[in-house]
């Protein structure tokens, strides 16, 4: 079975910058980051997007959001602001089919 490329990184398979692990969670940074902080938070199971969610998903759904809470603290931008965003779908511009929540900030950020 091929893996998709956030499997292959939760997996070790691929590098990537990881900032945190836990069992159920992998955060890194993003390889073209679109504002000076831009993490990549995912749970190490595959879930297409957040479409695929299911009730029983719901504890890990909250995690990658106190994941995020934590390294907006770590990287010092709690306070100053940032922005969290799943992209769904083709017109979101989803390019990986693997859930993951940006963690983007670090500078003002341009709405749409
Ligand atoms: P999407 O557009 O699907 O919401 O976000 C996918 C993100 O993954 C993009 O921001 C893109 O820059 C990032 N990305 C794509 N390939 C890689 C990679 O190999 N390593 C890392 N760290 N990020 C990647
Ligand atoms: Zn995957």
């Amino acid at each position: 079975m091929n893996e998709c490329l956030f499997c292959k990184i939760a997996n070790k398979k691929e590098l990537a910058d990881v900032v945190f692990e836990s069992n159920k969670i992998v955060a890194f940074k993003d390889i073209y980051p679109k504002a000076p902080i831009h993490l990549l938070i995912i749970p190490k199971k595959h879930i297409p997007s957040v479409n695929y969610l299911k009730k029983g998903d719901k504890d890990l759904v909250g995690e990658l959001f106190l994941v995020a809470q934590g390294l907006a603290k770590e990287y010092k931008i709690d306070k100053i602001g940032y922005r969290l965003i799943f992209n769904v779908g083709k017109d979101a511009g989803q390019t990986v089919d693997h859930l993951h929540l940006h963690l983007l900030g670090g500078k003002k950020l341009p709405w749409a």
